[in-house]
């Protein structure tokens, strides 16, 4: 292991000297100095000084089964002595990668049998726009090609997937979506359902997909792809109505349904994926993040039996695939986790416990007069900020001002809340304790306090 013999600011001065940061200003982390994190252990990670935070966001959603689990370095070292790398182009395969396809093949829903693999959630997601496109020209309708996404949907970083992703702010920069992508109105009712009930507003969203297959024509579209739940959208939750009418229109049109389980697989809903919590039907799952609680790097596609019949008929060679595909020592670690997520019940206790132990206590803070929602699933939830309850108003000002507020007072009491403009969100580890969880709520009330006392200060108490 690397013995770290410097100071904070040391590393702090090296890090604005050298390092380029991910969705980051460099302005403002070279003015603030990088918040340099030392070690982690459970639901907590530690500073360069030794300030334990309670981390509500398992790092970037993935650390499902909690920090420092001795298992998985254990199953790394081994994998790395035995066969520490090799591919898997050219007919090859090695004993991780196969036994890692076929766990997850017993834990997809029936009918999905089979993982193409990828390094990460935004390479799985390029894997799936070159693999719907294939099967479609596979059987003669290469024109069938458009993707149907979601606005402020999140589907990775990369060209592909980034155009998939509805985030005007990344597609402002480097020329995305690339051509053949498009993207319809998200279910948001809390920010976006104006004075219609949830459920209206629900089926309103999801008859945009009917009408958008309808504009491009049917025989033009390939799949529409979403996350079950949004994730860095803002812990969006569709409407009940929303999923049953997506899921009639998948059925009667004939367009693939890729399910982006990359946050809300591996236990995250309460069970293994959500489209099993939510009933959905997809063709194409896209996993990672929790596959491997984030020890290492891996994602991967899971594919339908239906589409990969007509790949194993008529597709030739799949041109595609990553040197990282399957590698040998992320796919142990991945086996290993999910061993321990099936073993000791982390899933099922997600549905069964402490999901409605967290749901509980997260809608105390409703009662909050910042907030005008708080809403969860399984263990990934969102609270609103408001400056008027009963309207759901928007703060006059800047939009994401009071949530930056919220986020730097949630640090201050030592959690981890991520701000998605002037929603708060939270996705603990699974292992969360049941008093960890009254830890994360307090401090968030705390934050809360904090949070409506500055904005009184600074007159910013108001709405739009
Ligand atoms: C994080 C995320 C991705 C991208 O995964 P990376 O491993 O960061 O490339 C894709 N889809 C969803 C829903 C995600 O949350």
């Amino acid at each position: 292991m690397l013995s770290n013999n410097m100071s904070t600011e040391e590393l702090q001065a090296l890090d604005a000297a050298h390092h380029l940061h991910p969705f980051t200003s460099r302005k403002e982390i070279n003015a603030a100095g990088a918040r340099v994190l030392s070690r982690a252990e459970g639901v907590f990670v530690y500073d360069n000084d030794g300030k334990a935070f309670l981390d509500g966001m398992a790092g970037l959603w993935c650390v499902n089964i909690g920090y420092g689990r001795r298992e998985l370095a254990d199953v790394a070292h081994r994998q790395m002595q035995e066969l520490p790398y090799y591919n898997t182009f050219f007919q090859c395969t090695h004993p991780p990668a196969v036994q890692l396809a076929a766990r997850l093949a017993e834990l997809a829903p029936a009918g999905i049998n089979h993982s193409f693999f990828a390094g990460s959630g935004s390479e799985a997601n390029d894997t799936n726009i070159r693999l719907v496109r294939h099967y479609w020209a596979c059987q003669g309708k290469p024109e069938k090609s458009i993707i149907i996404s979601r606005k402020n949907a999140y589907h990775g970083s990369a060209m592909g997937s980034g155009s998939l992703g509805g985030m005007k702010p990344m597609h402002d920069q480097g020329g995305l979506p690339i051509p053949g992508i498009v993207h319809i109105d998200q279910p948001y009712w809390y920010g976006e359902g104006g004075d219609k009930s949830p459920e209206e507003f629900g089926l309103e969203r999801a008859k945009l997909l009917e009408a958008e297959i309808d504009r491009l024509g049917e025989a033009n579209v390939a799949a529409f792809i979403a996350e079950p739940i949004q994730g860095a959208g803002g812990v969006i939750i569709p409407p009940s109505t929303y999923w049953p009418e997506i899921s009639r229109i998948c059925r009667e049109r004939d367009i693939l349904f890729i399910a982006d389980e990359v946050i809300t697989g591996f236990g995250r809903t309460g069970q293994w994926f959500a489209s099993q919590t939510l009933g959905l039907e997809p063709d194409i799952m896209t996993i990672a993040k929790g596959l491997s609680s984030g020890y290492l790097p891996i994602g991967a596609s899971l594919v339908s039996d239906s589409i990969v019949d007509v790949l194993t008929e008529s597709g030739g060679d799949f041109n595609h695939g990553y040197t990282y595909s399957a590698h040998p020592t992320a796919s142990a670690v991945a086996l290993e986790n999910l061993r321990i997520l099936d073993e000791e019940g982390i899933v099922a206790r997600v549905a069964d416990s402490i999901g409605p132990y967290l749901s509980e206590k997260w809608e105390t803070l409703a009662d909050h007069p910042l907030v005008g929602e708080a809403r969860s699933i399984g263990l990934m939830g969102a609270i609103e900020l408001t400056p008027d309850k009963t309207s759901r108003a928007k703060f006059a000002g800047d939009a994401g001002y009071a949530g930056g507020i919220c986020r730097t007072a949630c640090m201050e009491n030592q959690l981890v809340m991520r701000a998605v403009g002037d929603s708060m969100i939270i996705s603990p580890p699974l292992v969360i304790a049941e008093n960890e969880v009254d830890q994360l709520v307090e401090r968030a009330a705390k934050a809360l306090d904090q949070t409506l006392a500055t904005l009184k200060l600074e007159g910013r108490y108001k709405a739009a």
